[in-house]
């Protein structure tokens, strides 16, 4: 989609700081970080929502919990423990509308969320 932010920053015209990729995913550090430790892992492929899912992205979403375990493990918060979360629609406060998981960790967060 050619007025994506996240599609931009999946091809490079839009900078963005890596902390992983692979054939089709990217994370990246949040530009307003939450917690200490706060990425987005999106996919390559513009997917609106969790939503648009289709179910040959199954494959793409177990990936995406695979690589949150690595990077909880590289940014050493995998015992202290993070959260993965995807906003989906206005009462969840969806900015952007490019499948994203916010990878949260590096402090106590309260639940539910507000
Ligand atoms: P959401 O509310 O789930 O749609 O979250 C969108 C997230 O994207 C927010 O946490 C923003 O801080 C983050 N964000 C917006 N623009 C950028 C950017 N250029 N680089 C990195 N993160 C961004
Ligand atoms: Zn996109």
């Amino acid at each position: 989609m050619t007025n994506c932010l996240f599609c931009k920053i999946a091809k490079g015209a839009i900078p963005a700081v890596k902390v992983a990729e692979t054939e089709t995913l990217l994370a990246f550090l949040d530009i307003i970080p939450q917690a200490p430790t706060h990425i987005l892992i999106i996919p390559k492929k513009h997917i609106p929502n969790n939503l648009a899912l289709d179910p040959v992205d199954k494959e793409m979403v177990g990936e995406v919990y695979l690589l949150a375990n690595k990077i909880a493990k590289e940014k050493g918060i995998d015992a202290t423990g993070f959260r993965l979360v995807t906003n989906n629609g206005p009462d969840a406060g969806q900015a952007v509308f490019h499948l994203h998981f916010h990878l949260l960790g590096g402090r106590p967060m309260g639940w539910p969320p507000g």
